[in-house]
């Protein structure tokens, strides 16, 4: 039986019943904020805070949901952004709220008052803020996109295309399944290690592979994307870590691995509040 992993304190993160929420940069007037499923109206598998209605529940009490989740943040519901999420690698940059939902797995907002979201249930949500540039984004991170290196090609870009400096940018890694409950086959591994054969360490023996035949690993996700932020120069004091498992914590996350698809999904939002606000 493998150490779970359980919520742990962290003077930089503050919880509450909703969400919890990176402390340390209230103070560039930016959000960074992972939802936990209590507080909101929906019931049964997707009791409470759930934030997609595209798994069966009502589309009124999502909406209702994002607007308790964005009251609680001090932000309007309507500037929070979200994707139809794809597990690819294409990066959508918006300078005001898109007329219509578009696809990928991540959001550049390159203005304040502007809210990337991803939504997961066991997929690594990532938010990026820069605060020199008043940069933000957010980045939906499952095995997918981590062989895409979609966290790398969000990093390059805000480097790149938006002139952000590596010693600005700051991190947060959300709650994700973690080592502890997440057994992945050779589908997950072959491509993995092909893309990125360091990730290897990254991973452990499987439960269900007693004999360590290694068709079977327990991969670290968190770990993985960590590992690639500190590769890029990102300095380690500005990446922040939740260090909760989603499938661990019936109580405050989702699982997909845990509840099947039919369950909610958590939200990870980030982005500046307008200036004067
Ligand atoms: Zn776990």
């Amino acid at each position: 039986m493998t150490a779970k992993i359980l919520l742990q304190a962290n003077n930089n993160i503050k919880f509450t019943t909703e969400a919890c929420i990176l402390k340390t940069v209230e103070s560039y007037g930016a959000i960074i904020a992972f939802s936990f499923r209590n507080g909101g109206c929906s019931s049964g598998p997707y009791e409470s805070l759930n934030f997609s209605s595209a798994y069966g529940d009502k589309r009124t009490c999502v909406t209702r949901n994002l607007r308790i989740f964005s009251d609680h943040l001090g932000i309007e519901s309507s500037q929070i952004i979200t994707l139809n999420q794809e597990h690819g690698d294409t990066i959508v940059i918006v300078d005001q709220i898109p007329g219509t939902t578009l696809a990928g797995d991540a959001i550049i907002a390159v203005n304040s008052g502007l809210y990337p979201s991803i939504k997961t249930a066991d997929c690594l949500p990532i938010l990026i803020i820069d605060p020199v540039k008043k940069i933000s984004a957010a980045i939906h991170a499952g095995w997918r996109g981590t062989v895409l290196r979609i966290t790398r090609k969000v990093v390059l870009t805000l480097v790149n295309d938006f002139k952000c400096n590596y010693e600005s940018i700051i991190v947060a890694l959300g709650p994700a399944i973690g080592l502890c409950c997440y057994e992945v086959d050779q589908t997950v591994l072959k491509p993995l290690f092909s893309e990125i054969p360091w990730a290897e360490k990254f991973t452990a023996q499987a439960d269900t592979d007693p004999q360590q035949f290694l068709t079977k690993r327990r991969l670290d996700l968190v770990a993985i994307n960590h590992q690639e932020l500190i590769n890029l120069g990102i300095f380690p004091e500005n990446i922040h870590v939740v260090k909760m498992c989603t499938s661990c914590n019936r109580d405050k996350l989702f699982s997909y691995r845990r509840d099947g698809v039919i369950s909610g999904r958590n939200i990870a939002v980030t982005g500046f509040r307008p200036v004067g606000v």
